[in-house]
């Protein structure tokens, strides 16, 4: 790594226990390619030369062995940092950003559960950071017409239709996302004091505190390979990207 190009910090929440995707390991430590999501994630980030630090928000009783399964891993040479996450993913993140130093002008914040981001969306998030946006999110049209419901009338029952957004007005939105270090450690700090005054819940993304409090959040294309692991059927289409890749660039 050329240490002089390193503008920008990681936080890779990886705390979760991924129950969607079925019981066993925390979902961070299941694996793809016999390798644990979690490493194929930070070594997504690593790959960027922008990126000097990654930390990891592990599950609070997994922080040795998160460490110990990083090492074993050899990431690059950058510099990495485990830290014990929390109860939810905006508690785990603002965790993380604690154990970034306060000089570092960027950060970004990455899903241990999307193993396969290319580094092309990383150097974009962090090169529109770099052109003056506070809060950068890449993100991808969407295939599926969305429908805004009620709660169905009975548990189980049918849930009605309140409207139909406009698709092309929409995007699902993906990581990594990217942040000026003072705005996103700024919004995790207001949110937590709201939160001590029973305020509003937690938000799934780093970006909705930025909305939340009035910032502006810009979108850059992300790319159709970072989607999340999330139920069973993401793991199976991981492993086939991932053959993809290792048969045609020995990724
Ligand atoms: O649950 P979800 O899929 O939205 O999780 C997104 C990311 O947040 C995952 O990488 C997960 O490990 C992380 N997470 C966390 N701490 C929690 C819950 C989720 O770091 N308490």
């Amino acid at each position: 790594m050329n240490a002089t190009a390193a503008v920008a910090a990681a936080v890779v929440p990886a705390a979760g226990r991924g129950e969607r995707l079925g019981p066993g390991a925390p979902k961070a430590l299941r694996e793809l390619g016999g390798v644990p999501l979690l490493v194929h994630a930070v070594r997504a980030l690593a790959r960027s030369r922008a990126v000097g630090l990654v930390v990891v928000a592990a599950p609070p009783d997994g922080v040795a062995e998160v460490a110990a399964l990083l090492d074993s891993h050899g990431l690059d040479g950058k510099d990495l940092r485990v830290v014990a996450g929390g109860a939810t993913r905006q508690e785990s993140v603002r965790l993380g950003l604690a154990a970034i130093p306060a000089g570092t002008g960027i950060v970004l914040v990455h899903d241990a559960a999307r193993p396969l981001v290319p580094v092309d969306v990383v150097d974009a998030v962090v090169a529109a950071v770099r052109a003056g946006a506070e809060a950068v999110v890449p993100a991808v049209s969407l295939a599926d017409t969305v429908k805004r419901v009620a709660a169905a009338a009975a548990p189980g029952g049918p849930e009605p239709v309140l409207d139909t957004p406009d698709r092309a007005t929409l995007r699902a939105v993906q990581t990594p996302q990217g942040f000026l270090r003072d705005t996103l450690h700024e919004v995790h700090e207001k949110a937590l004091a709201e939160e001590a005054d029973g305020g509003l819940p937690p938000v799934t993304d780093d970006a909705g505190l930025v909305e939340r409090f009035g910032g502006q959040v810009v979108v850059v294309p992300g790319h159709e390979e970072a989607f999340k692991v999330t139920r069973p059927l993401d793991l199976v289409l991981a492993e086939a990207v991932l053959a993809r890749r290792r048969a045609s660039d020995g990724f």
